[in-house]
């Protein structure tokens, strides 16, 4: 009888970790592969889920795909040639994440199930003291690949817990209840909401979609990728290296011509997204309910083809009131119409500022990370902090993007920090944190690019900002000038500790 091999396990590490990475998301998992190519083999990846992929392992919803084109998204080291659409669905996206992990022999170097629960810098020893569900570990530098979309915002909206079906968020999709036939209550019409509602309608029984604020929506254009095209691009890389230039070039391209304002640009694709609309959809009723009344490009604009046409489906209804409560058995509107509901999904979106000060963090004197974001969740060119040796973050405050692929941004920062790490090993440095001098100035440049914005300007609120109304979350500009920012770093913005 043969034996079946035991799976390959993360050994737990009895001594300090060179590098540990929080997360074996995007972020982690590029994280880990750039430091094994850097000659960086002391290091561990912890990750709280059973299987690495992050947001994509756990957004599983109905329809989740990604509004990026997939050659875009994936990391420039880790080409992949066989993605079967223009914009790759979750299930494809989480299987090329989960083969990162063999293609670039990252097994050992991975613990699942193990949750970060504090970290803790030991200024005397130089390091930091991690607690795990697991047991503690220790290592030099702690990298957080944590993620910025990751905590559930959940409405407070009045009786949410009096609902007797089942309840649950895109994020935490609950397989196991069937909708077929049901009548399905989605509250919240964002990117996550305008894909659910088409991959559900056509098997729900009634679907009652309560929207509060209309998104802009344009066309999406997905189609799949046939067997001739992938077999080209896996044989001849430089076709697809010239198509992923050619997308990210015409994205860069919308930043530079003024996407963060409300310019010529905004009026021209406010004009491409009214005539989708009229496209789409001929009842003027629901026309006048879906036109979003603050200007394109406020919030995130969503990419759809068959959004508009599953609202006009006869057992799909758009609830624009307010709601006033939840009962038992349903919604109850502002006006007093009621819908009886089976099922209930919130499509609410995330709380960006829990999701960032998740993990309680101590730096040095005992610097608590939430009370240094008291003023502003901020951080050193998005990576760094001061206070914060040695702590280094991937996608932190005001790295996300609107207009391109968010995996240029993580791969510009993974380069950064190995840059840091370098210096730390020629210079034989103990710690390196940024200092407080250059962390403020670079936050009041960014706040003075920000302040103009089509974020803060556009007439919405959104999830990008904080409770003040500030943008914690978007880049006021082009990838180009966000890597150009990162490329050299200068030394004396930080403080370098020798050991
Ligand atoms: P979201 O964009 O924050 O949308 C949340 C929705 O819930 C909004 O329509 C919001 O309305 C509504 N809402 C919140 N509280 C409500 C309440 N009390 N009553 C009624 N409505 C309420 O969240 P998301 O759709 O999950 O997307 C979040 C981000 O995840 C996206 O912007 C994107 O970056 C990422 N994402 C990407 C993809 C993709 O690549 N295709 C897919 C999903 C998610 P208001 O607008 O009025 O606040």
């Amino acid at each position: 009888m043969t034996e079946t091999p035991a799976p390959q396990v993360a050994p737990w590490p009895d001594k300090p970790l060179a590098v540990l990475v929080i997360g074996a998301g995007f972020s982690g998992l590029a994280m880990a592969i750039r430091c094994r190519q850097s000659g960086i083999d002391d290091l561990l990846v912890v990750e709280k889920a059973g299987a690495v992929g992050g947001t994509w392992h756990e957004n599983t919803y109905p329809g989740a795909a990604c509004d990026i084109p997939a050659h875009l998204y994936a990391l420039s080291f880790a080409p992949k040639s066989d993605w079967t659409r223009t914009y790759a669905g979750q299930p494809e996206i989480a299987a090329y994440l989960r083969e990162l992990v063999e293609r670039f022999d990252l097994t050992k170097h991975v613990a699942l199930s193990t949750a970060v629960t504090g970290a803790v810098w030991d200024g005397a020893r130089a390091l930091w003291r991690v607690e795990t569900d697991r047991g503690p570990l220790e290592a030099r530098v702690l990298v957080s690949g944590m993620g910025a979309l990751h905590h559930p915002a959940v409405p407070a909206i009045p009786g949410l817990h009096t609902f007797l079906g089942p309840l649950f968020h895109t994020s935490a999709w609950d397989h196991g209840v069937a909708l077929q036939g049901k009548r399905v209550g989605v509250i919240g019409t964002g990117a996550s909401a305008i894909q659910v509602v088409p991959a559900i309608a056509p098997e729900v029984g009634r679907l009652v979609l309560f929207q509060r604020t209309p998104p802009w929506v344009v066309p999406r254009n997905d189609r799949p990728t046939g067997p001739r095209m992938r077999a080209l691009f896996r044989r001849l890389p430089v076709a697809r290296r010239a198509l992923r230039g050619v997308q990210f070039w015409l994205r860069e391209a919308q930043a530079a011509l003024g996407f963060t304002r409300v310019s010529g640009l905004t009026r021209l694709a406010e004009a491409a997204s009214r005539r989708h609309l009229r496209q789409q959809v001929a009842d003027p009723a629901l026309r006048a309910k879906l036109a979003p009344p603050y200007r394109l490009g406020c919030k995130r604009v969503l990419i759809s083809d068959d959004y508009y046409p599953a609202l006009t489906r006869p057992n799909v209804t758009l609830e624009a009131g307010a709601i006033r409560n939840l009962t038992p058995d349903g919604v109850t509107m502002m006006d007093g119409s009621h819908h009886p509901l089976d099922v209930l999904v919130l499509a609410t979106g995330f709380d960006v500022t829990a999701s960032l000060a998740r993990v309680p963090v101590v730096g040095r004197d005992g610097l608590i990370l939430a009370r240094a974001w008291g003023e502003r969740v901020a951080a050193h060119r998005g990576v760094a902090l001061a206070g914060f040796p040695n702590f280094f973050m991937l996608l932190g405050p005001n790295t996300g993007l609107g207009h391109n692929s968010v995996v240029l941004m993580i791969e510009a920062q993974v380069e950064y920090v190995l840059a840091c790490l370098a210096e730390m090993r020629a210079r034989k440095l103990a710690a390196i944190e940024p200092t407080p001098e250059a962390q403020a100035r670079y936050l009041a440049e960014l706040e003075a690019r920000l302040s103009g914005s089509i974020w803060q300007q556009g007439g919405c609120a959104s999830w990008y900002q904080d409770a003040a109304g500030r943008n914690i979350a978007l880049w006021p500009g082009t990838v180009v000038a966000y890597r150009r920012s990162l490329r050299e770093p200068d030394w004396s913005e930080f403080v370098l500790t020798p050991a």
